[in-house]
């Protein structure tokens, strides 16, 4: 059985508790992070922790602990847990005020609370999707405006990704004003004449670690990089594509609405920067 973290305490995952009127639950007040695990080592940790603070900040939410304490509380589940490949999830709610009620409570009175569990995923980096790539569609984004705060109002993505399944593909990208936004729970990307294009960072979309990193270390390899919206007919006219997040890496997309990209195979592009980015995150694993 999984150890968990609650608000200070290690549990075993049946006896950890959150009220029923915790604001994570009622409200969907609450903001969260994952972050993965390679060799025992946590990937991009100080990225997550970072961007942590800015959604909590932008929602007027107090930092439960300081970033060390938050990396010993990882440290402690990935060792607890024996995971060796595999992530993190870090919850944080607005806390318990003890009713329903749409105010923010006293942040004085009322702490935030704290949940973190780890999920282990055996040989996560060697992927088969990876060597076959992913189809998706496009769907309609219809989520608030404010995406950049990673918050746990996931009931669009969620649903995004039924819609996706159900017309047998893998995952969905979100278009808003017939522009890409990014896909239900990762960045999306297109290669078209070996320019890497992705769309440039706003409210519109949450700011990817593992983005960030993939940009630099495409830049550091002299590849070229713009940085701007695309449409999807621009994106299934493009040589390649594929999408990035904390958990899937680099993902190659071979298909968009069922129109096949290139020659139906994963592009050397999102190969190349999928090998960068797991060889350069590991060595600045913590
Ligand atoms: N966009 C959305 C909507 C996401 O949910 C995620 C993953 N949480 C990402 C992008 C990718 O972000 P990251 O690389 O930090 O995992």
């Amino acid at each position: 059985m999984r150890t968990v973290y609650v608000n200070g305490e290690y549990l075993p995952e049946d006896e950890a508790k959150v009220s029923i009127f915790d604001r994570g639950f009622v409200f969907a007040d609450g903001v969260y992070e994952v972050t993965s695990v390679l060799d025992g080592k946590l990937i991009a940790f100080d990225g997550h922790a970072e961007r942590l603070k800015r959604s909590l900040s932008e929602l007027d939410m107090q930092e439960p602990m300081t970033t060390e304490d938050l990396l010993e509380i990882h440290r402690e589940l990935v060792a607890r847990n024996e995971i060796t490949d595999g992530l993190v999830y870090l919850q944080v709610t607005r806390g318990n005020p003890g009713d329903r009620d749409f105010a923010f409570p006293d942040p004085n009175t009322v702490k935030p609370t704290v949940v973190l569990f780890t999920q282990s995923k055996p040989g996560m980096a060697e992927s088969p999707a990876a060597k076959v790539g992913m189809k998706v569609i496009s769907i309609p984004d219809i989520r608030w405006h404010r995406r950049d705060i990673k918050t746990v109002q996931l009931l669009y993505p969620s649903m995004g990704k039924m819609m996706a399944k159900a017309a047998g593909a893998d995952d969905a990208w979100m278009v808003e004003d017939g522009k890409v936004t990014e896909g239900t729970s990762n960045n999306a990307y297109i290669v078209k004449g070996g320019k890497i294009i992705t769309r440039e960072l706003s409210e519109d979309i949450l700011h990817g670690i593992t983005r960030a990193a993939v940009l630099a270390y495409a830049k550091e390899a002299q590849m070229v990089v713009e940085e701007r919206a695309f449409t999807v007919d621009e994106a299934k006219g493009a040589d390649e594509a594929f999408i990035t997040s904390a958990s899937a890496f680099v993902m190659p997309v071979v298909e968009i609405d069922g129109v096949t990209l290139g020659d139906g195979k994963p592009g050397r592009v999102a190969t190349r920067l999928r090998e960068l980015y797991l060889e350069e995150s590991l060595k600045a694993a913590v």
